[in-house]
């Protein structure tokens, strides 16, 4: 275990990792971010993440939810293409034709004894580059076999309590650090340890964000961080990259979107009608 070097992280640091868009391009070319996820009851997590997949870039997204989100996100989110499961309430089988550029799951998933047997099938089967968050961390870290599954620089999205149950209790904030870090090596993973100051682990550095505020401790605007990074690596960002990015950018559009909200009223959805006002302040 090497030191680790830490670099703050503010616009100019985000400036050369910025991909322009092309005259030429299309939606063809701008990938296609799959979100899977959602329970009875949980279906608004998947909405936010793939709406933020699309604002933050993904040509396509389309959504992998059951059967009870169909009606639901198909009426309120026209730009999204649904996919379902055969269950009405949880996700059981992962089963697409599609070809996306990169999937995010976990947001809204539920813990079902159903949808852990799915996500081990899905690990077993997948090859697409993955973001993880929310309860398939919380599967993963129940399963600690599952983790050998995941792709070379996965990104995972734990909040404090997520990380806990994945790295286990720590000391200090040094000893929750160097934990953090032997784990993103064991398992080859980009690891996002979200918080009031986001730090960003993989390999021997460590990326400390400076964006964001309190307005955003409200519910869903980690499900809308998980699609952005979703969306950034569907457009070509690589995960390391994405993730630094995404977090940077989604504290951005928090702090452009409590200007007008004011801390408590800010929610998940303002964060996501920010994400394009983020990406503007960059020039
Ligand atoms: P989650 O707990 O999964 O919904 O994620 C919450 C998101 O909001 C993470 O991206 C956090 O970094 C962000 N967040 C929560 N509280 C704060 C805060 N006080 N300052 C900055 N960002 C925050
Ligand atoms: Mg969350």
């Amino acid at each position: 275990n090497t030191e680790t070097d830490y670099e703050l992280i503010g616009k100019n640091e985000m400036l050369p990792v910025y991909i322009p868009r092309e005259k030429f391009s299309h939606k063809g070319t701008h990938g296609h971010g799959l979100i899977i996820g959602g329970s009875y009851g949980k279906m608004g997590a998947v909405h936010l993440a793939s709406k933020a997949c699309l604002h933050a870039g993904s040509g396509l997204v389309t959504a992998f939810v059951p059967k009870c989100g169909y009606t639901p996100l198909q009426t309120n989110f026209p730009e999204a293409m649904v996919l379902t499961d055969t269950d009405e309430n949880h996700i059981t089988k992962i089963d697409f034709t599609i070809d996306p550029t990169v999937i995010g799951i976990g947001v809204g998933l539920g813990k079902e004894a159903s949808t852990v047997k799915a996500l081990d099938e899905f690990l077993s089967a997948n090859k697409k580059p993955l973001v993880i968050d929310a309860d398939a961390l919380n599967i993963l870290s129940e399963n600690k076999e599952l983790l050998k599954k995941i792709p070379a620089q996965t990104v995972l999205t734990p909040h404090p309590k997520e990380l806990e149950r994945l790295i286990g209790k720590w000391k200090d904030d040094f000893d929750k650090l160097k934990k953090a870090k032997a784990f993103s090596k064991e398992y080859d993973c980009v690891l996002v340890i979200k918080g009031s100051h986001t730090i960003t682990i993989y390999d021997d550095k460590g990326y400390v964000n400076t964006t964001g505020n309190p307005g955003m401790g409200t519910g869903g605007t980690g499900d809308v961080l998980t699609g952005m990074i979703t969306g950034l690596i569907a457009q070509g960002y690589n995960p390391l990259n994405a993730a630094v990015f995404g977090v940077y950018l989604h504290g951005r559009a928090g702090d452009i979107a409590v200007e007008k909200t004011g801390y408590q009223a800010l929610t998940a959805s303002h964060v996501v009608d920010a994400i394009g006002l983020a990406f503007m302040d960059l020039f």
